[in-house]
C-alpha cells in the first residue's frame, strides 16, 4: 500500500524565507495532497490541496478572497482531485476517509468534494478551531467556511486510535489498526499538526507535511527563522518537531514534505502508481 501525491497548485515565495542563507530569488513550491487505497478502509485521501473553493469559487468571504489574492496560488487543473483520482479509476464519491493533517486552507480547501468521506484530524486541531474566534482562525490561515457543515458529525480524532511507539519520532496513532499508517504528532506549524508514517514500506516513509517548507531546511543550520516565528502556532515546538524529522531522516528513513519543490518518488508526475 503506497501513497501517491499530486501537486494541486504552485505557490511562490522568496527562498530567503524558507531557507536560512537562501537568496532573494523567487522560488516556486508545490502544494501536495495524496491518496492511497487501504485494503479494508478503501480509498483514503491525505488532505485536499488547493482547489477552486479557496481561490476562485463564488460565495467566499472577503477574508478568504483576500487570502487568495495574497498567496495567489496557481492551480494545476490536471491535478485537482477529480482528474487526479480518475487516473486510478476513482471518483471523489469513492473516497471513504480524508486525513486532515491540519486546518490550513491549502490542506482543507476541497473537503466539500467528498460527500461519503469520514474525516480524521487531531483533537487538538479541532478544539483550537472551535475555541478561536473568526479573527484568530483567519490570522492562522484557518477558514472554517471551507469545512462542510456536517464536519463535526463525520469526524474521528486520530487520538482515539491505538497509540504506538516509533523510533526517533513522537508516539503515533495507528489509524487503521494494522500498523500500515500512523499519524505522528509534529506540533508547532499549526495547532494539532501531524505527519503520516508508512512504516511497512520497503523504506519507511514519513510524510512530514509542513514541518518545514523544503527538505534542505531540515538541518538546524539551514532552518529559516523569520517566517516560522511569524507564522507558526508554536515556534519552539516547530523546532523540536523538525529535530524529530531530521533524526528520522538521519536514521535512513525517507521524508517528504507538502511544499518541497524537488520531485519525489511518490509524486504522480514521477510515475508513481497505487
Ligand atoms: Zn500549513
Amino acid at each position: 500500500m503506497t501513497p501517491v501525491f499530486a501537486n494541486s497548485a504552485w505557490i511562490s515565495t522568496r527562498e530567503r524565507f524558507i531557507l536560512r542563507n537562501g537568496v532573494w530569488r523567487k522560488r516556486w513550491l508545490k502544494v501536495r495532497y495524496g491518496v492511497f487505497v487501504h485494503p479494508d478502509a478503501g480509498p483514503v485521501l491525505i488532505d485536499t490541496g488547493y482547489t477552486v473553493h479557496s481561490v476562485q469559487g463564488p460565495g467566499r468571504s472577503r477574508w478568504l478572497r483576500a487570502y487568495g489574492r495574497a498567496f495567489a496560488p496557481k492551480l494545476n487543473d490536471d491535478a485537482q482531485p477529480q482528474p487526479f483520482l480518475s487516473r486510478f479509476g476513482l471518483a471523489p464519491r469513492d473516497i471513504t476517509t480524508v486525513i486532515v493533517t491540519h486546518f490550513h486552507a491549502d490542506h482543507v480547501s476541497g473537503l466539500s468534494e467528498f460527500p461519503n468521506a469520514q474525516f480524521m484530524c487531531s483533537r487538538a486541531a479541532w478544539a483550537s478551531l472551535q475555541r478561536n474566534g473568526n479573527f484568530q482562525n483567519i490570522r492562522h490561515g484557518v477558514f472554517a467556511e471551507l469545512l462542510p457543515d456536517d464536519f463535526a458529525t463525520r469526524l474521528t480524532p486520530v487520538e482515539d486510535r491505538p497509540r504506538q511507539g516509533v523510533q526517533h519520532l513522537p508516539d503515533g496513532y495507528d489509524l487503521f489498526g494494522d500498523g500500515s499508517v500512523l499519524s505522528v504528532p509534529l506540533p508547532g506549524h499549526a495547532a494539532g499538526h501531524f505527519g503520516l508514517l508508512f512504516p511497512q514500506l520497503k523504506e519507511p516513509l514519513l510524510y512530514a507535511t509542513d514541518t518545514q517548507w523544503v527538505i534542505d531546511a531540515l538541518p538546524r543550520a539551514a532552518r529559516p527563522c523569520l517566517m516560522p516565528r511569524l507564522l507558526s502556532d508554536d515556534y519552539d515546538a516547530m523546532r523540536r518537531s523538525t529535530d524529530h524529522v531530521q533524526a528520522f531522516r538521519n536514521s535512513g528513513g525517507r521524508v517528504m514534505l507538502c511544499h518541497d519543490d524537488a520531485p519525489s518518488l511518490f509524486d504522480v508526475e514521477e510515475g508513481a502508481y497505487l
